[in-house]
């Protein structure tokens, strides 16, 4: 994992632009190379799957997406802002929410200790932090009657909804997903994938990263195929 050389992004600006622009992205950890020129697009509101086989550089296109790698050459624009260089609290503060591989909960902390590590105002006129619990919570009425439980005794569905939870209690206007059905069962992974619809026709974009292929075509509206680093096909 590299990090951010600098605070500031470029000062850009354009219009008419997709919410999400990856331009040409090249990325290493080090001497190895993790993305070769990768390019997608995400629309307002679109829900679109990211597939490809282990090692294929899913993880690490979200991961520079969100800022924890800076990408060596390519740009990202967000909004019409060009977001490559700025740091992971700067890019959740633009609306980019990144769930990760594996969650990364804080075990001991009960559900809503956890879930305000998640709170950011962006805006002045954004909700206090018990209106976006509240509003978090009308998604996860299984974790409001948790709230008080330490998220270490959850079960693993319930861990991924509080995963799932706390990204969006900072209110994004696009949800990163990485692996939502690891090590869960498939019944809990269609629950899941029903929320993140309903969040998502909140006009949430989501981009969702997934292994299992048909699971990931059938929730979303588009896709893009990685190998080796690189887009090979995009639906
Ligand atoms: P998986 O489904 O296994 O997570 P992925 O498609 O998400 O795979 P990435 O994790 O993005 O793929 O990995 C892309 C490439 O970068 C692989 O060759 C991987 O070995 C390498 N890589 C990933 N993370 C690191 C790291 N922290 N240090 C060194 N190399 C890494």
């Amino acid at each position: 994992m590299s990090t951010p050389t600098t605070e500031a992004a470029p000062k850009a600006s354009r219009t008419g632009e997709p919410l999400l622009r990856v331009e040409s992205i090249d990325a290493f950890y080090g001497p190895v190379r993790a993305l070769s020129g990768v390019s997608i697009e995400i629309g307002p509101a679109e829900k679109v799957a990211l597939v490809g086989a282990n090692g294929a550089g899913k993880t690490s296109t979200l991961r520079v997406i969100s800022g924890i790698v800076t990408p060596k050459t390519g740009e990202i624009w967000f909004g019409g802002e060009r977001i490559d260089g700025l740091p992971p609290h700067r890019v959740v503060g633009k609306g980019i929410a990144h769930l990760p591989e594996g969650r990364q909960l804080f075990a001991g902390m009960s559900v809503e200790e956890n879930l305000r590590f998640g709170y950011y105002p962006r805006r002045k006129d954004k909700g206090s932090l018990s209106g976006e619990l509240d509003r978090v919570m009308e998604y996860f009425p299984r974790l409001r009657e948790r709230r008080k439980q330490a998220a270490g005794t959850l079960s693993g569905g319930e861990q991924q909804m509080l995963g799932v939870a706390r990204a969006l209690m900072s209110d994004p206007k696009l949800l990163l997903v990485d692996e939502l059905s690891l090590g869960l069962a498939p019944i809990i992974v269609e629950d899941l994938f029903d929320i993140l619809d309903q969040v998502n026709r909140t006009g949430t974009a989501i981009l969702i990263v997934e292994q299992f292929v048909h699971m990931a075509l059938a929730n979303t509206h588009r896709a893009y195929v990685l190998q080796k680093g690189e887009v090979v096909a995009a639906e």
